[in-house]
């Protein structure tokens, strides 16, 4: 099997260094989160806020899956309309998860400036750009929306849309002033911090091997040692591995992946998002495009990244400068990664009560850096009994699998790799 490429920009460009421990023999808390997301740090978090006796297993560091690998885009709301989402879960629990998610990312900027989060936080908006007269109606339709739902996002025309990026051919774009970009990796390990101080107790590098239920408590056994908690919150989203396998059922794999340059000089980057928004296209195999606090620029779209289609996808986003942002002129990629997205059958999060007292939240669906914080919040209230089920987001759920799982799988992965090589070409 080819090896794949993975170096990602926010691991090898990141500030702050965290220090935790591996388990070693035998902890006993009242809460055990596992997975050192997004939604396990604000979990644990929320959870060590309000004086539970909590720990937080991560197979490897924070950030690790989808939470350090990601574009940063901090958006408001899912990849579906608020319609899609009012028609899949019904009015009353659609209505409220648009709510709760269109509020999403003024929890994540009160958080960062709560724990003095150094990560980078922008918050100027994010572009959603039409790349095609279809791509116009669609996004047309998503302000509608919003709008009609107490949102105020804007509708830009072509000039206006070009006047912020300088991206040639694309003819408008939604600003949403709700969002605004963050170097993830580090947000995550802010929260991850944040609950450390607070009294969680972090284990990294500590995979949960095995969990079984036996007088009352759940036994999570780890390489050097075993947690006993009473209640456990799985948030592994799309990395989850060793435990539960039968969340995976539940949810479909698909891959993303970015490259990122050199820092640039202000020349250069006049002609790259001179409004330094984040932004992301109506294609199909969406592309997206931000730079980060250094000058550098970073784009990506959907696909895996491995050794063999690696030249492919340098000579692609050659290319794609060239045709989309042609003043900038030639850059070197230096990082390239890759990350796995955990896509729900609805594109919704489905929250599972997986029985005497084990949770798991997954299938965000692309969307995981609002939604993610806002879920961990509420998963930590409904759990240590602030809130009931009636209260949550989303109805609690019994897993189901996706149909045609593996075919959707390959479809995903295939389709984006044949888009690739017919673009580069
Ligand atoms: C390439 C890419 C780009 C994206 N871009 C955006 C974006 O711009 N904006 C946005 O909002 N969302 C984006 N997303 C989605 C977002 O990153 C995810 O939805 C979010 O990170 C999910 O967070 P999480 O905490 O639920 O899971 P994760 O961050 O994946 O964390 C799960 C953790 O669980 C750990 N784990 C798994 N099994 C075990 C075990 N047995 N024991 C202990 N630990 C375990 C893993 O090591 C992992 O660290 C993107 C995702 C990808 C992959």
């Amino acid at each position: 099997m080819s090896q794949q490429v993975n170096n990602t920009l926010w691991a090898l460009s990141r500030n702050s260094i965290f220090e935790s421990n591996i388990l070693k023999g035998e902890d006993r808390v009242d809460v055990a989160v596992i997975g050192g997301g997004f939604t396990g740090t604000s979990a644990a978090l929320r959870f060590a806020e309000a004086g539970s006796n909590v720990a937080l297993l991560e197979a490897e560091y924070s950030g690790f899956g989808g939470s350090g690998r990601n574009v940063g885009l901090t958006n408001a709301g899912l990849w579906i309309n608020p319609e899609d989402v009012e028609r899949s879960i019904g009015k009353r629990y659609g209505e409220r998860l648009n709510d709760f998610l269109s509020a999403a990312p003024d929890m994540v900027y009160d958080l960062i400036d709560e724990h003095n989060i150094e990560c980078d936080a922008v918050r100027n908006g994010t572009l959603h750009l039409a790349h095609s007269e279809a791509g116009l109606k669609a996004i047309e339709e998503r302000a509608w929306q919003i709008n009609a739902r107490g949102g105020s996002v804007m509708l830009l025309d072509k000039a206006e849309t070009y006047k912020l990026t300088t991206a040639e051919n694309y003819l408008g774009a939604i600003h949403d002033m709700r969002a605004g970009t963050i170097q993830p990796l580090e947000y995550c390990h802010g929260l991850m911090k944040a609950a450390q101080n607070a009294g969680c107790k972090v284990y990294t590098n500590t995979p949960a091997m095995s969990i079984r239920h036996k007088r009352g408590r759940w036994h999570i056994k780890t390489p050097k040692g075993i947690l006993i908690a009473e209640r456990v919150l799985m948030a592994t989203n799309a990395y989850l591995e060793h435990i539960l396998p039968l969340i995976k059922r539940s949810y479909t794999p698909m891959h993303y992946c970015q490259l990122a340059s050199d820092p640039l000089d202000d020349e250069k980057l006049k002609h790259f998002l001179p409004g330094k928004n984040g932004t992301w296209d109506t294609r199909t195999v969406m592309r997206s495009y931000r730079t980060d606090a250094d000058g550098r620029i970073i784009i990506g779209t959907i696909g895996n990244i491995f050794m063999d289609n690696a030249p492919i996808l340098t000579s692609w986003a050659n290319k794609m400068i060239r045709e989309t942002f042609p003043d900038v002129g030639p850059v070197n990629w230096t990082y390239k990664w890759s990350g796995r997205i955990a896509c729900s059958k609805s594109y919704i999060p489905n929250i599972h009560d997986l029985g005497r007292g084990i949770y798991s939240i997954s299938g965000f669906s692309g969307r995981g850096i609002a939604p993610g914080t806002a879920f961990g919040r509420a998963m930590a209230d409904f759990i240590l009994g602030r809130t009931n089920s009636r209260d949550m987001p989303l109805p609690f759920n019994t897993v189901k699998s996706v149909p045609f799982n593996k075919i959707r799988e390959i479809y995903y992965e295939t389709g984006s790799q044949l888009t690739r090589l017919f673009d580069h070409l």
